[in-house]
């Protein structure tokens, strides 16, 4: 007997295993086994079939089985194929994506429920940098200690807590992180612990909460413009399996899902419910497990790898969840009575993984998962992607319109601010303008909430020399570093390189760096020294590196124990607090001006929601708040994306944005596949490309373009170029993607680009 194996690696196939006879009877289709790999590697592998072919190879024995169930469902492994090849990468990719790596690991003993960790902390009477100082000085006679501390200090951001005195931001720094760090035996921390600099303590982390079934139903009663739209998608569902909810911000999508999922329940099937990964925060679950308790499982990337092993488990389990909630990896987690698949911000890019393989988009691998579930799929946003609106005006999707908020609230009011013109005379206050200013002096007078919104985290994205111009750049990138002032760091938003800022310029050795431009810490500097009495609170990257972190941030805004919150695209989503009045737009020049073909698409798509997060409660209701007002800031007050927002006009976006796809041959009026190739040496690297892409116009034609070199042409030391195919709507996909795969493998078989990577993005 054989199995075909899927072994968890970027290796293209399956892999033949011989099934010794004492594990005949054990080794069956989606159970995990351990194989042998290569000399000396193992690796727990999922059979994806089992037959008696003898391969041409000698095969290697299977050595254990892992499993007593299944670990992979039929429907699973064939989405899996699908989103191999649809996406061309290797089965190996998918299977490391879908599977938490705790059941990865090779010896199949599962530590998936320790419910203490150790974690280490500096000891109380150390946080003092000249206590610290000469203690770390003191301990050069024991070096492996002394990287260790320095380790300890820069995982715990000790530097930045320092500098503002507050203990309270210490990152809580796990024992076997520290360690791991350092590489180095626990005999060295226990050293350091005895010289009380350290400390080590125990904590019970909260995993999936416990919850309670509800005693009894808490679904909220439909306004009579939900009631219609739940039927128009009742209805819709009867002749398509797929419908757009086009709803307004605000407009109560949340609580139609709610009841679609009620039904869809009462059916006995399951749901899942997808969301980008920001927009999945406790104010959505807490909302959700008031309604259905624990038939609801949710999936997270911030939840520890254990919590996602014990979802995986009970999906596969006799007794799985009714209902999952997750981000885009939930798509590919066993389901095994499918209903209904929401897809919750269905124009988000998050859904479409970049980096690394799977690079798949999850709207698109659930409407397929649906499909061949036989369920039915409703994609809800208030700014609809370009491909989603398309497909609703062919009829190839059902189409249910929203257009009021709920409790009829009214949209907000937006206003448009020329900050080209303001800085030529001299009107701006840093980076706000005096509208601004006013109504957020106004917000907080009423004792109302204000959202400041700005696309770059850090204090300042350049820092240059004020004598010679030098300005620091990543050793690894192709990009310039971001000053961070809190850590007092340059840091490298591409592969995290970090340096400290010198003190002179390397180059001419003057004493003074200037920063230019604004990051939320600047911006967070600005607004307290104009309104020094508010509570401001910053939601960026950099401040919410722990789930707890990001939580705490959120459920501070919405006590009202924060006044203004600035953040970055972390704000535009799916949010609801009430008291806000006043959102601010800081530059919306800077998502206009991005090279990507959607970059207007997404500018708009961002602009509405950010704005849509102003206003959300009725004014009758509660007589303090008043209508949203939202302040736009841009460089050029007549860009035609910036009034389409202004006047809320989404169809007109659609037209001038779909005739630009067409005159220039974009998704979706056709196909687009980026072939990109990667080398350490940038000459090997334009041969191979130039080469490449000789012999893509050899099978394709003028539907090639390129090489060219991407925005970013060089990330963690290796040089990138791209090579452009577009495709019509009708060309034979499989057979394009075969003569990729060709093309590809002829070029790694030559000896000079052995060590070159190549891969696509697809769509
Ligand atoms: P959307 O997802 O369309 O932006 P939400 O679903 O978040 O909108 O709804 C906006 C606000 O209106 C929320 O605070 C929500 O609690 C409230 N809301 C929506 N529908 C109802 C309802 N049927 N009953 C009570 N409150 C509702
Ligand atoms: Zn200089
Ligand atoms: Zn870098």
């Amino acid at each position: 007997m054989f199995a075909d194996c899927i072994v968890p690696l970027p290796l293209a196939g399956m892999f033949t295993y011989n099934v010794p006879t004492h594990l005949s009877q054990k080794v069956q289709v989606g159970c995990r086994v351990n194989v042998p790999f290569g000399h000396k590697k193992q690796y727990a592998a999922l059979v994806a079939r089992v037959h008696e072919e003898q391969p041409s190879y000698q095969t290697k024995d299977i050595l254990a089985v892992l499993d007593e169930e299944r670990m992979l469902l039929p429907n699973q492994l064939a989405l899996w194929q699908w989103v191999a090849e649809y996406y061309m990468c290797t089965l190996g990719e998918v299977y490391k994506a879908a599977i938490p790596s705790g059941l990865k690991e090779k010896d199949g003993v599962v530590r998936y429920r320790p419910r203490t960790v150790e974690f280490v902390r500096l000891a109380e009477e150390y946080f003092d940098a000249h206590k610290l100082n000469s203690a770390l000085a003191a301990m050069k006679a024991a070096p492996k200690q002394q990287l260790l501390m320095i380790r300890y200090i820069e995982l715990g951001g000790v530097n930045a807590a320092l500098t503002v005195g507050n203990p309270n931001i210490l990152k809580e720094i796990t024992r076997e992180e520290l360690l791991k760090a350092v590489g180095c035996s626990p005999t060295i921390l226990k050293a350091v612990c005895e010289r009380g600099l350290l400390e080590e303590y125990e904590k019970t982390i909260d995993r999936i909460p416990t919850a309670h079934i509800p005693t009894e139903l808490v679904l909220q009663p439909l306004s009579e413009a939900q009631q219609i739209a739940m039927e128009q998608i009742k209805v819709s569902w009867r002749e398509k399996d797929v419908c757009l909810l086009h709803g307004v911000t605000s407009s109560g999508k949340t609580e139609i899902y709610i009841h679609l999922i009620n039904e869809m329940l009462a059916q006995g099937k399951q749901v899942l419910y997808m969301l980008p990964e920001i927009v999945l925060t406790s104010q959505l679950t807490d909302r959700l497990r008031k309604v259905f308790g624990d038939r609801l499982g949710v999936y997270h990337s911030r939840y520890t790898d254990a919590e996602r092993v014990e979802v995986y488990r009970k999906q596969i389990s006799d007794a799985p969840y009714d209902i999952i909630v997750g981000v885009r990896s939930s798509v590919l987690l066993p389901f095994q009575n499918l209903g209904m698949v929401i897809i919750d911000e269905e124009h988000e890019t998050s859904f479409k993984q970049s980096e690394p393989a799977p690079r798949y988009h999850a709207r698109n691998v659930a409407l397929v998962m649906a499909r061949m579930a036989g369920a039915k799929t409703l994609l809800g946003t208030a700014t609809p992607s370009l491909e989603s609106y398309g497909n609703a005006v062919t009829g190839k999707y059902g189409y249910v319109h929203l257009t009021t908020r709920f409790g009829n609230v009214c949209m907000p009011e937006i206003e448009v601010v020329d900050i080209a013109e303001l800085k030529r005379k001299k009107l701006m206050n840093g980076p706000f303008s005096p509208l601004l200013l006013k109504e957020i002096r106004l917000a907080l007078e009423r004792k109302e909430q204000v959202i400041l919104f700005q696309n770059r985290r850090g204090f300042a994205p350049v820092v240059e020399c004020h004598v010679c111009g030098w300005t620091p750049q990543c050793p690894h990138c192709d990009v310039s570093l971001t000053f961070h002032k809190r850590t007092n760091q340059l840091t490298c938003h591409y592969c995290s390189f970090s340096t400290p800022v010198p003190q002179h310029c390397p180059q001419c050795d003057a004493d003074r760096l200037s920063s230019k431009g604004y990051g939320t810490e600047r911006i967070e500097d600005v607004l307290a020294n104009i309104f020094p009495e508010a509570r401001v609170a910053r939601m960026d990257l950099d401040t919410t590196r722990s789930r707890s972190a990001y939580e705490g941030i959120i459920k501070g805004f919405q006590r009202g124990d924060t006044d203004i919150l600035i953040g970055t695209q972390m704000v535009t989503k799916g949010l609801d607090f009430r008291k806000v009045s006043v959102v601010g737009i800081l530059n919306a020049s800077t998502m206009l001006n991005q090279p990507d073909f959607r970059s207007y698409e997404r500018a708009y798509q961002m602009m509405t929601q950010v704005a849509g997060r102003a206003g959300r409660s009725a004014g009758s209701a509660d007589q303090s708040v008043r209508p949203g007002h939202v302040i736009l800031q841009v460089h050029d007050g007549g860009q035609p994306t910036v009034l389409q927002v202004v006047r809320g006009d989404y169809e007109a976006m659609f037209r001038t944005q779909m005739e630009e796809r067409r005159l220039f041959s974009y998704p979706p009026v056709c196909r687009l596949v980026y072939v990109y190739m990667k080398h350490k040496d940038e000459t090997v690297l334009d041969h191979l490309a130039e080469e490449m892409a000789g012999l893509l116009r050899q099978v394709f034609g003028q539907r090639v373009l390129g090489p060219d070199m991407p925005p970013i042409a060089r990330v963690q030391t290796m040089y990138i170029r791209k090579v452009c195919l577009k495709l019509e709507l009708t060309a034979n996909m499989a057979e394009a993607r075969r003569r990729l795969h060709e093309i590809q493998k002829y070029m790694t078989s030559k000896p000079e680009y052995k060590s070159a990577v190549i891969y696509y993005d697809v769509d």
